[in-house]
């Protein structure tokens, strides 16, 4: 039987997973197009001065044990990536200055005995949530249930910043389902940690696999559009005008861009499109790469909670204000959990943090303030870090817009209430025929880069199903 030819748009992990997937089966002739010279969307890295910089601001929730290492597993080449775990030393809360291992250390935080026996509570709560159980919590907030164990300022901004760590959106918006899903993959797998060589080495990794399996990856190759004939997929249409024919078109570049610009809305019926303008992105993020001397630190990550009073931080943000001191910012110490992410005797830091919604008027002056508010955030984790700097770096939401689109959003179509389960976005195109949606848009279950492979692998199997 002959291979059947397939087009993907895009090396994000989604597009570059499902391609390594596709082509180890031996079924599927595999071409990639990626319009930037960087292998990974999201997940690229980059190389500057001897330091190994990621595009984002990474920390995988589940490591080799999660959805990026089933895909090696899958295409059995499972040590082309190794992992270091971030588990030791445990990642640390900076809690307004002052350092706090959760849950050993939870007094820190200043709390009376009895919040502190709430949260247990509903921590145990949340990682004992049978699976049976999850379709009902499914539209109610991680704010609200943690409301019924405690009204606690600082047990909210506890629980906020996990919400805005895994799945950047608030808490008033996660939904407990995805929340506790996730939460006990975690505890379960104890896989968290980095790739070594960076982010960027987990789809280089998939695309190494595509080109070992016969297939073929093209980059600075942006794709024009997609070739919809009579309702059907038939191929792609390169900038210079040149058709790929296919037989399968899979589209990594999120369903958003996919329908608006790639395929044309006219091919889609108008309650599609209702649906699909309907969906919500995370929020945005910025991140800061900072290059030191010498080692500062021993830790490998640390999350900064600079405030605890989430309601007026969300009205400040909504009006596009900028605090003194950012909050909310994570903060992996990359050479701790990778020596060889800089030259030997530095240190490498990586901050990120969200900014939501981007004011449709934030100029220079306004991300040079945030990159500022940032910065001032690092320096309350880690004193005296200014006296070590070689250079920083700053990537925000503008940069990411650019390379990526989709307004420099972070995860992708956000799992928000109403956004997850069955009304997460289409994988299978509900109007053209033989095309298909893979990213983190299209994902079911997961964090981030987790999200996007967890799409990768559906789609093989409906791929393969067929
Ligand atoms: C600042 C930041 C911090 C993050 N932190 C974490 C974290 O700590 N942990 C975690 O797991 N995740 C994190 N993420 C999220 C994670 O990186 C993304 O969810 C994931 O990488 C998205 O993958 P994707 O498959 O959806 O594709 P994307 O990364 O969106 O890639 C899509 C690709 O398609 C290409 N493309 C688009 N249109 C075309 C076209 N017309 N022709 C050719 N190519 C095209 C793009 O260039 C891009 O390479 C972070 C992201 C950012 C930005």
């Amino acid at each position: 039987m002959s291979k059947k030819r397939v087009v993907i748009i895009g090396s994000g992990v989604g597009g570059s997973g499902v391609g390594a997937l596709l082509a180890h089966s031996g079924n599927y002739e595999v071409s990639l197009y990626e319009r930037n010279k960087l292998i990974g969307g999201r997940f690229a890295s980059y190389e500057k001065d001897g330091y190994k910089i990621d595009v984002g601001c990474h920390l995988i929730a589940n490591g080799d044990k999660g959805t990026l290492g089933e895909i090696l597993n899958r295409v059995g080449r499972p040590d082309w990536v190794k992992w270091q775990y971030a588990l030791k030393p445990a990642p640390v809360i900076n809690f307004k200055g002052k350092r706090v291992r959760l849950p050993k250390e939870m007094s820190g935080l200043g709390l009376p005995d009895e919040e502190i026996e709430k949260i247990k509570e509903f921590y145990f709560r949340v990682l004992s949530m049978p699976e049976s159980e999850y379709e009902e919590w499914e539209k109610r907030s991680v704010y609200s249930l943690m409301q019924e164990y405690s009204k606690n300022e600082t047990v909210r901004a506890v629980f906020g910043l996990l919400s805005s760590i895994y799945f950047v959106i608030t808490d008033q918006e996660t939904p407990v389902s995805e929340y506790a899903l996730c939460s006990k993959q975690m505890v379960t797998t104890r896989g968290n940690g980095y790739p070594l060589g960076g982010t960027g080495s987990v789809p280089e990794a998939y695309v190494k696999s595509i080109r070992e399996d016969g297939g073929q990856v093209f980059l600075n190759a942006p794709i024009e559009r997609i070739a919809v004939e009579n309702g059907e997929a038939k191929g792609v249409i390169l900038k210079d005008g040149k058709k790929i024919e296919a037989d399968i078109v899979i589209s990594n570049a999120g369903n958003k861009p996919t329908v608006d610009f790639l395929a044309g809305r006219k091919h889609y019926r108008p309650e599609v499109l209702a649906r699909l303008d309907k969906y919500e992105y995370s929020q945005c993020g910025s991140t800061l790469k900072i290059a030191l001397d010498e080692p500062i630190s021993d830790e490998r990550m640390v999350m900064f909670i600079g405030r605890d009073d989430l309601d007026a931080v969300e009205e400040e943000r909504r009006q596009g204000i900028i605090p003194e001191v950012l909050t909310d910012v994570m903060c992996p110490v990359i050479s701790n959990l990778d020596p060889k992410s800089c030259p030997e005797g530095r240190q490498l830091i990586f901050a990120g943090g969200g900014q939501n919604p981007i004011p449709k008027n934030a100029d220079d002056k306004w991300f040079k303030k945030l990159e500022e508010s940032m910065f001032n955030a690092v320096k309350v984790i880690f004193p005296g870090i200014e006296k070590h700097i070689i250079w920083k770096t700053f990537t925000s939401s503008r940069e990411i817009d650019h390379m990526f689109g989709e307004g420099g959003n972070i995860i992708g179509i956000s799992q928000k209430i109403g956004q997850i389960g069955p009304d997460r976005p289409f994988m299978v195109d509900p109007c053209v025929r033989n095309l298909y949606h893979c990213s983190a848009d299209s994902g079911m279950h997961g964090i981030g880069g987790e999200l996007a492979a967890d799409a990768a692998l559906r789609l093989f199997e409906i791929l393969e199903s067929k």
